[in-house]
């Protein structure tokens, strides 16, 4: 095992982060012990640190079994801009790629491996992976997604199943197993079906604390609400609908407003769908409009608002689906346009179900989503009981506890409404009892005489959606009934009566207007805003280059960090949350350009600066020697006889120097033809050490020119 002289150290080296999250230092030191792991955790709580440090700590290799292939790339990504060795096996590979990835692999500078479950069970790869075990060892396997190996999950995969058989083939090898939905049921299946020998389990709690959860009436004026939400919304945004013709209708909408928008559902090709969310997570476009097809298996850790702009199902999947929102912790928003008539439809279809049982699920969901979205306390309150998680509530990030509503007493406008409800002799529905009370001259109001009924034209005062909201309420108190044979036809009960008697008073949930903006700015934010905007555009223009979205170079909250902190030197750049050693020389010098020419433009006394602290990515002086020696045209050999040191030493410092973006030149070092090749292998390996590079080449490649060449690879290319 490696030592650190600490894990906070080590995380801060490898990652860059200063501090764990809640569980992760633990269940770290559980991995550590070889214990098998069971690790519950929401979107966002930092799953994939609990085995990527210890990955890193830990002897041998570490296997990671993921469902997804877009999700095993984006990690491997991550993974390499923190100049990780990882890499994976799946389909999407040639057999060439294949082949030399596990001999990479063989030769033991990779640390983490990502394979997809049908793969690592097939009959090419267990031998292989007999023989990692002999040569090399492996630390550990980590099975993400794991609710997938569960029946009682959403998201059951029979390859999981067969998982079981790897616990019989590797005894001695520990087992984690990684998830972020789990009951019970589910939790005790995973135990069972991956063969976990006494798991350490960590279940964190589901509250996000950063998302600020919001619902809001979807009245006429609710796309203008919409379109205002995503103008005010600094990044990223999904914005799901219910069904295909209204995700084209909205995006469509939102183009015409000038809107960065896709959409993404079953309708479109294969193509246009996973173009349409690379742009996303790439920052070309800004706004997914979608249905809940999308979101499984998309990594973007930066989504800063996700809008139901439709009911969603149930409160599980409005838990997961606006939990896609602030995976990163940055504050972000979830709101949730709510309308009596989406009830409506959902009811309609809910009663073409032929199944009783299933029926009655249904029911009872939709009851519990109508219960959430009416509810007056505090959301987190709602949302986590339904796990069974109890939070006292005043979480204050979210709408009911930030701006309570003000109760109004409608007893009178409640006694008009039932007493309607009574001479219209229970058999008419909610909008016809309204028109009564509005003095509305409807056929069916004439035909039934109703415009002679004492309580006819008594509610003009108030608009329809107001009575509308009153018979809402008025139902979800139990106040007043509906027959559920589908004419929704409204009865009266023993409570009803009351309130017409004045035996009960009746008070109301009054909607105020909503400000959009949630976050005060003072004038020192705005200017942070600003220097942001210009960090944002340096972000995607390096993540551009590498062909990698913007958040592997750098998260939203580092360049935050950065707009506030404006660090002038690499050891105050160094010390940010999300800048590890090899992001510090890989983008150090750019990030702090970008800061110092914003600084000079702002007038900020801040003379030109030259760095004299010691730093990763400055050449020393003993480099900037070999340089001038170098630049005389000296060969590697001259420059060591002439400084009396080892000519190794030398190569070393001019593939320092390559890589610190100083000016040597390569093709004196390296022929053209060796160049290229080396390349082409680094492209195919990685970033891996010399010898199995070397292997693919030959012996007529020597171990200085693959230095210097892939000091220059690590440069420019780095994937
Ligand atoms: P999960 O798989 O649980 O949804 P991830 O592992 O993708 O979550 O982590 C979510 C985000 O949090 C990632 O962007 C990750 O880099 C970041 N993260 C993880 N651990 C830490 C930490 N200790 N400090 C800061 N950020 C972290
Ligand atoms: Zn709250």
């Amino acid at each position: 095992m490696l030592q650190y002289p600490n894990l906070e150290q080590a995380l801060k080296y490898h990652f860059g982060y200063d501090r764990f999250r809640p569980g992760q230092r633990q269940i770290i030191e559980d991995a550590l012990q070889n214990r098998d792991l069971l690790i519950v955790m929401p979107t966002g709580g930092g799953k994939s640190l609990c085995f990527q440090l210890p990955a890193l700590i830990k002897k041998g290799l570490t296997v990671v079994v993921s469902p997804l292939i877009a999700l095993m790339q984006d990690q491997v990504e991550g993974l390499r801009n923190n100049n990780i060795a990882a890499t994976f096996l799946n389909s999407s590979l040639n057999a060439y790629k294949v082949r030399s990835r596990e001999e990479a692999i063989l030769s033991g500078k990779v640390r983490l491996l990502y394979v997809a479950p049908e793969r690592l069970l097939s009959e090419r790869f267990l031998p292989f992976l007999d023989l990692v075990k002999e040569k090399i060892g492996i630390a550990a396997f980590a099975i993400d997604e794991a609710h997938c190996v569960s029946e009682w999950g959403h998201d059951f995969r029979p390859e999981y199943r067969q998982m079981k058989s790897l616990r019989k083939r590797y005894p001695d090898v520990p087992t984690l197993a990684l998830t972020a939905t789990a009951t019970d049921r589910v939790r005790a299946d995973i135990i069972q079906q991956l063969g976990l020998k006494q798991p350490s389990i960590h279940i964190a709690s589901f509250n996000r604390q950063n998302l600020y959860y919001e619902v809001r009436s979807k009245t006429k004026s609710a796309y203008a609400e919409l379109l205002e939400l995503v103008r005010e919304t600094e990044g990223s945004a999904i914005i799901y609908c219910l069904t295909r013709k209204k995700v084209d209708e909205l995006t469509f909408k939102l183009q015409n407003d000038k809107i960065s928008a896709l959409s993404y559902h079953a309708g479109l090709s294969d193509e246009e769908r996973s173009s349409n969310q690379t742009r996303f997570i790439r920052d070309d476009v800004r706004v997914m409009v979608a249905t809940i097809a999308f979101g499984m298996g998309i990594n973007k850790p930066d989504v800063r608002l996700v809008i139901h702009f439709d009911l969603p199902r149930n409160l599980e999947s409005y838990y997961q689906e606006s939990g896609r929102a602030g995976r990163d912790s940055e504050p972000s928003r979830c709101t949730l346009f709510f309308s009596f008539s989406d009830i409506k439809t959902i009811e309609w279809s809910i009663n073409q179900k032929t199944d009783p049982q299933e029926q009655l699920i249904a029911k009872q969901q939709l009851r519990q989503v109508i219960d959430y979205a009416e509810g007056t306390v505090c959301r987190r309150t709602i949302q986590l009981g339904y796990f069974g998680e109890r939070f006292p509530g005043n979480c204050g990030n979210c709408d009911n506890c930030r701006h309570p509503k003000p109760m109004q007493d409608w007893t009178i406008e409640a006694m008009k409404f039932l007493s309607c409800v009574a001479r219209c002799k229970e058999r008419f529905g909610m909008l016809h009892i309204i028109d009564v009370l509005r003095g509305a001259k409807s056929q069916k109001i004439a035909q039934n005489e109703h415009d002679q009924l004492s309580t006819y034209g008594i509610g003009k005062d108030k608009s329809v959606d107001e009575w509308r909201m009153l018979g809402r309420s008025l139902l979800h108190q139990g106040l007043l009934e509906q027959t559920s044979d589908g004419y929704s036809v409204l009865k009266l009960n023993a409570h009803s009566w009351e309130v017409m008697r004045r035996q009960r008073t009746v008070s109301l949930v009054v909607p105020v207007a909503q400000k959009v903006t949630w976050e005060e700015g003072s004038e020192k934010a705005v200017e942070a805003e600003i220097l942001m905007q210009r960090l944002r555009s340096l972000r995607k223009q390096l993540a551009d280059e590498q062909s990698v979205p913007p958040y592997v170079v750098f998260q939203d909250s580092t360049l935050k960090l950065m707009a506030q902190v404006q660090p002038t030197t690499l050891t105050e750049f160094g010390k940010l949350s999300g800048v590890g050693s090899h992001k510090l020389s890989q983008y150090g010098d750019k990030f702090l350009a970008e800061i110092r020419a914003y600084r000079q433009e702002k007038g900020l006394i801040d003379p030109p600066q030259v760095s004299f602290t010691p730093s990763v990515s400055l050449p020393s002086d003993t480099e900037i020697f070999t340089l001038q020696l170098h630049k005389q045209g000296l060969s590697v050999n001259e420059i060591a006889q002439k400084r009396n040191i080892r000519p190794t030493t030398i190569i070393r410092h001019l593939t320092d120097l390559i890589e610190k973006n100083q000016p040597v030149d390569l093709n004196q070092l390296v022929s053209l033809e060796h160049q290229r090749k080396i390349w082409q292998v680094l492209e195919v390996l990685g970033d891996i050490s010399l010898t199995p590079i070397r292997e693919q080449l030959g012996e007529s490649y020597s171990f200085d020119e693959i230095r210097l060449v892939r000091g220059k690879w690590r440069r420019e290319n780095r994937k």
